[in-house]
C-alpha cells in the first residue's frame, strides 16, 4: 500500500501507532525514487536504506520514541556517507565512497532517520540552478523545463515531488533558500556555526552551513533540531545548549516588527515575485505583525564581495583534489605536474575551474589587498547594515530571488547572470545570519515564489514561528505539483 508523503509529525504518529513500519515507509519511498524522472538522486542503495529502517523498527520495538525515529530522509550529496557515494556533484569524486559519515549524517542516523540516498547538486555546491552538476540538472517538478534552483536542487526536488519527506542541504550563498523557493517548499539555513561542517565537502568554509528542507516550518524545525549542535571536530562550531526549534511555533505575532528593506524591492525584482511577497506581507500584518521600512544600503555589494571571498576559499579548499589522495586520477600523464594538471582539468567542470582561477587570482600577491581584503571589509559593512536594522526590527522579510525559476539552459553562457540571482540571499550568508524560504504563491508560468525571512543570530526559533503562523493561515506550503496538474 503506498504511503502518502505526510508531515514528519504525521509519519511519526503512524509509526507510534504501529500503522506502518520504518521498513514499509522506506520501501514505499524507494519505489517512488526508482521511478523518478527528475534526476533528483545521485546514489540510491536500497539494501543500506532497508538495513537502517530495520534498525529503526528494532529501536521502536524496544520502546524508543523520537521525532525522526524511522522517518525517511534524503541527504545532499555533499555530506559524506559511509556506503553511499559521496560525489559533491563532481566527476572528480564520481566514484568516491567515504570511509566515514559527516557529522550531520551521523546525528540524523543517531536520531533514527532512515537515509534514502544522496541527492543531486551543483558541483561542489557552486551554482544557483543545479545545472553545474556532473550528473546533469535536477528538473523542477512544477515544470520540467525549469531549473530546480541550486545548489541543493536534488534535495528540494525530492521533497517537492514526494520522493522524501525531508532532506538536508547546504547553503553557502543561498543554496537552501533558493531551490526551496523555486520548488515551492520550506527551507532553513541556520546561523553560521549551528550545524557542524565536519564531513561536509568544503566549498567556502567561512560561509558553508548545513540546512534543512521540509514540507513546512514545523518539519524544518524537527529536522534542524536533530542536525544542529556543537561539534569539537569543526573549529567554527558554536558551543550552545541544544535547542528545541519548535518550542515557539505557535507564538502569536502581535507587535512583531518586520523589516522590509527598500533595496530588496528595487527595479531588479520581477513584478510577479513582488506581488506574491506583498500579499504574504499583508497576510502577516493581519496576524498582528507590523511592517517597517528598513535599509540595507550595501545589498548590491554582496555580489562582488561574495564572488571574491567564496572563490578565494574554494581555490584553497579544492587544492586537495590532486589525483593523489582520493578521487579521480588522469589515466595518461608524463610526470607529476602533468598528472596534477590533467586530473584537475578532467575532474572539474567549467564553473569550478572558473572559480579556482578567480580565487587564485584574488589571493595572489599584488591583488590580495585590492580584491580579497577589500571584499572582507565589505563583508563587515554588510553585517553592520543588518546589525543596524535589527536595532529597529525583529526580523527582515523580502524575496529569496529576483525571479521565479528560469528555463534550463537559458543562462548557460552567462555566468554573471546566474550570480545576479543570488543578490537577496548573499547578504545574510556574508553576515552569518539565519534565513528561511517560505512558499508564498506562484508567478510567471505557474512557477513557485519564495519569501525570505532573515533573523538575527540564533533567532531560528523566531523565524520558524513566523513561518509556521503564516503557514497556518495560507496553504501555499502544502501545494504539490500533482495537485495542480503541472507536473507530467
Ligand atoms: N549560488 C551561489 C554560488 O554559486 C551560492 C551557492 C551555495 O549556496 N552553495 O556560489
Amino acid at each position: 500500500m503506498p504511503v502518502e508523503t505526510g508531515s514528519v509529525a504525521a509519519i511519526a504518529s503512524l509509526l507510534d501507532r504501529g500503522e506502518t513500519s520504518a521498513v514499509e515507509l522506506a520501501r514505499s519511498f524507494l519505489d517512488r525514487i526508482a521511478s523518478d524522472t527528475l534526476n533528483a538522486f545521485i546514489d540510491v542503495q536500497p539494501e543500506l536504506t532497508l538495513e537502517q529502517a530495520r534498525e529503526a523498527d528494532r529501536r521502536r520495538a524496544g520502546g524508543e520514541r523520537g521525532a525522526l525515529l524511522g522517518v525517511p530522509i534524503a541527504h545532499k550529496d555533499i555530506f559524506v556517507t559511509r556506503g553511499w557515494r559521496s560525489t559533491a556533484g563532481s566527476k572528480m569524486l564520481a566514484g568516491y565512497v567515504s570511509p566515514f559519515d559527516a557529522a550531520v549524517v551521523e546525528r540524523l542516523a543517531a536520531a533514527g532517520a532512515v537515509c534514502l540516498g544522496k541527492t543531486n547538486c551543483d558541483e561542489f555546491a557552486m551554482g544557483s540552478s543545479n545545472e553545474n552538476s556532473f550528473f546533469g540538472p535536477a528538473l523542477n517538478p512544477w515544470d520540467r523545463g525549469a531549473i530546480a534552483g541550486g545548489s541543493s536542487g536534488g534535495s528540494a526536488v525530492a521533497v517537492a515531488s514526494g520522493l522524501a519527506p525531508i532532506a538536508t542541504g547546504t547553503d553557502t550563498g543561498g543554496s537552501v533558500r533558493q531551490p526551496a523557493a523555486m520548488c515551492g517548499i520550506t527551507g532553513i539555513k541556520p546561523t553560521y556555526g549551528r550545524v557542524s561542517r565536519y564531513g561536509m565537502i568544503a566549498f567556502a568554509s567561512s560561509l558553508d552551513q548545513g540546512g534543512a528542507f521540509g514540507g513546512s516550518a514545523a518539519d524544518c524545525a524537527a529536522l534542524l533540531g536533530a542536525m544542529a549542535g556543537f561539534d569539537p571536530r569543526d573549529s567554527t562550531s558554536v558551543d550552545r545548549d541544544p535547542e528545541d526549534f519548535a518550542r515557539s511555533l505557535d507564538a502569536p505575532l502581535e507587535g512583531l516588527r518586520i523589516g522590509v528593506p527598500v533595496e530588496f524591492f528595487g527595479e531588479g525584482l520581477a513584478p510577479d515575485v513582488r506581488a506574491a511577497i506583498d500579499a504574504a506581507l499583508a497576510e502577516l500584518e493581519k496576524l498582528g505583525a507590523r511592517r517597517v521600512e528598513v535599509s540595507l544600503p550595501r545589498t548590491e555589494l554582496a555580489i562582488p564581495a561574495y564572488y571574491v571571498i567564496a572563490p578565494a576559499e574554494a581555490s584553497s579548499n579544492l587544492s586537495r583534489f590532486d589525483g593523489v589522495r582520493y578521487g579521480l586520477r588522469a589515466e595518461h600523464y608524463d610526470d607529476l605536474v602533468d598528472m596534477y594538471q590533467r586530473t584537475r582539468a578532467e575532474g572539474f567542470g567549467a564553473e569550478v575551474r572558473r572559480r579556482i582561477l578567480m580565487g587564485t587570482y584574488v589571493l595572489s600577491h599584488g591583488y590580495y589587498d585590492a580584491y580579497y581584503l577589500k571584499a572582507q571589509k565589505l563583508r563587515r559593512l554588510i553585517a553592520e547594515d543588518f546589525a543596524r536594522a535589527f536595532g529597529e526590527v525583529d526580523l527582515i522579510a523580502g524575496p529569496v530571488a529576483p525571479t521565479v525559476a528560469w528555463n534550463i539552459g537559458e543562462r548557460n553562457d552567462d555566468p554573471v547572470r546566474n550570480y545576479l540571482a543570488d543578490i537577496f540571499t548573499l547578504p545574510a550568508s556574508l553576515a552569518g545570519l539565519p534565513g528561511m524560504s517560505v512558499p508564498v504563491g506562484f508567478g510567471a508560468q505557474g512557477r513557485p515564489v519564495g519569501m525570505q525571512l532573515i533573523g538575527n543570530y540564533f533567532a531560528e526559533a523566531r523565524l520558524l514561528n513566523v513561518a509556521h503562523r503564516f503557514q497556518s493561515v495560507s496553504g501555499w506550503h502544502a501545494m504539490r505539483p500533482d495537485a495542480r496538474g503541472a507536473a507530467s
